[in-house]
């Protein structure tokens, strides 16, 4: 992050939440010069917890507030003068999005809308050639739909959302790429993969494992568990998004993956695996609690992302093995959850 000016600022939205938290706590050590003005309305899925490393530093300011509220937004623009905008805050469940969508038109859709004409108006009143600021959407790699057993996604797969959650995240982005083309926004869409580790929702799946394993409880897998994610630490997605939010070429998109398919009942396995030498059981596996439940209306199948574009162009690669990864990821829930492993 090279620009210019000592201590600009970034509006940096969902901040309170699992990527938001993990970003910020990595950019605020990373760039000395950045002040991160950290906007999260703190919904169910954010919270103070996830921000306890560094609520108090000198270059954080958090505003509690929804980005869907114009006058907080543009009055944010007027106070800080941001020389850019890191999108993390969305509505991110896809099983939420099933039962009620409209919270997630609402947030990922109105509220992009609303920080995209924040960041024009704030050109236009600085009187700035508009590619000067810069707006970076964190996307998912679900706008593309679902794969069959070969191919990957890349940049140029079309877009096929599935579920109310991807359709909403492929609508903000086509509003991002069109403030690109209309009206000349420096912007960059970045499409991640499953991200896994630290300050995750309870509700997501490795966290669900892991806390049903230790608690004694039933595991629940969907369907047969043969569903492939591409799965990439929150670390190494975060050292990317600094790269693509610093480097990439404006009206870019790029994939951002691990190359890390894994099918979800092999990670279960894996978790189980673990945790029976963390935290052994009496002559049995955690594996023993796995239960197939009722699959997801309309689950795809599976993911998997070629960063070729993002490894090439930039320069980035994922540095966290996956064995690794999951090793500290247990170790971070078990001391969550105020489990002593062996
Ligand atoms: P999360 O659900 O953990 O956090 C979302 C944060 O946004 C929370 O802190 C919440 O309080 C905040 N928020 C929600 N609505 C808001 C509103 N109206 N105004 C202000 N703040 C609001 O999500 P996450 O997993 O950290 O995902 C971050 C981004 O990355 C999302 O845009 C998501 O679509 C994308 N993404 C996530 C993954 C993943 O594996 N977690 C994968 C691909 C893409």
């Amino acid at each position: 992050m090279s620009q210019s000016q000592d201590h600009t600022h970034i509006l940096t939205t969902g901040g309170a939440g699992f990527i938001g938290s993990n970003f910020l706590a990595y950019a605020l050590t990373a760039f000395p010069n950045r002040v991160f003005v950290n906007l999260d309305k703190l919904t169910y899925a954010g919270s103070e917890e996830n921000m306890a490393a560094f609520t108090d530093h000198p270059r954080h300011i958090f505003v509690q507030g929804d980005i869907c509220d114009t006058e907080l937004v543009y009055g944010l623009f007027d106070e800080y003068s941001f020389q850019g905008v890191i999108h993390f805050a969305a509505e991110s469940h896809v099983d939420r999005s099933i039962d009620k969508p409209e919270t997630f038109i609402e947030t990922n859709v109105r509220g992009t809308y609303v920080l995209l004409e924040g960041l024009k108006r704030h050109w236009e009143q600085k009187k700035v050639p508009p590619g000067t600021y810069r707006f970076h959407h964190i996307s998912t790699d679900e706008v593309y739909g679902s794969l069959g057993d070969e191919g990957y996604f890349t940049e140029e797969t079309p877009y096929a959302p599935n579920s109310p959650y991807s359709a909403t995240k492929a609508a903000s982005d086509h509003l991002v790429r069109s403030y690109h083309h209309t009206y000349g926004m420096n912007t960059v869409i970045t499409h991640c993969s499953n991200n896994y580790g630290p300050h995750q929702n309870d509700e997501k799946l490795i966290p669900t494992i892991i806390r049903n394993a230790v608690e004694g409880k039933e595991i629940p897998i969907y369907g047969t568990g043969s569903n492939v994610r591409d799965w990439l630490h929150v670390q190494d997605h975060c050292e990317a998004i600094a790269l693509v939010y610093e480097k990439g070429r404006s009206g870019e998109t790029y994939v951002i993956g691990a190359r890390n398919e894994q099918r979800n009942l092999d990670m279960a396995n894996t978790l189980c695996a673990i945790l029976d030498t963390e935290l052994p059981l009496d002559g049995s596996s955690y594996a023993d609690q796995i239960r197939y439940v009722t699959d997801r209306p309309g689950h795809d199948y599976r993911y998997a992302l070629d960063p070729s574009k993002i490894e090439e162009e930039l320069g980035w690669k994922a540095r966290i093995s996956y064995v690794e990864g999951l090793h500290n990821t247990v170790s971070w829930y078990l001391k969550k959850y105020n489990v002593k492993s062996i």
